[in-house]
């Protein structure tokens, strides 16, 4: 094994505040809001707008960054941690 190279993971980073929080809980309310107005169709409608919402309040809220240095990186699929060097698993 090559000591050069050092090993490290992804961290999920969840962040708790702004946008995609902010996003999810108004996945949450959605369906209950919408049926509150409309009734049944307002459910029916709020539910794929829930999922939308839940989706794209979830990868606001998710990023990752370096198990060694804490970096943050752009994605899961970063091989190489462009601070330290680390090799990514
Ligand atoms: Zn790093």
């Amino acid at each position: 094994m090559d000591e050069r190279t050092v090993a490290a993971t992804h961290e999920r980073v969840n962040h708790f505040t702004g946008v995609g929080c902010a996003l999810q809980g108004l996945a949450l309310l959605a369906p209950f809001a919408l049926g509150a107005g409309w009734g049944a169709a307002g459910v029916l409608v709020g539910i794929p707008v829930a999922i939308a919402l839940w989706t794209v309040g979830s990868k606001h809220a998710l990023t990752w960054r370096c198990g060694r240095c804490k970096n943050p990186l752009a994605s899961d699929d970063v091989r190489i941690c462009p601070s330290c060097g680390a090799a990514l698993h």
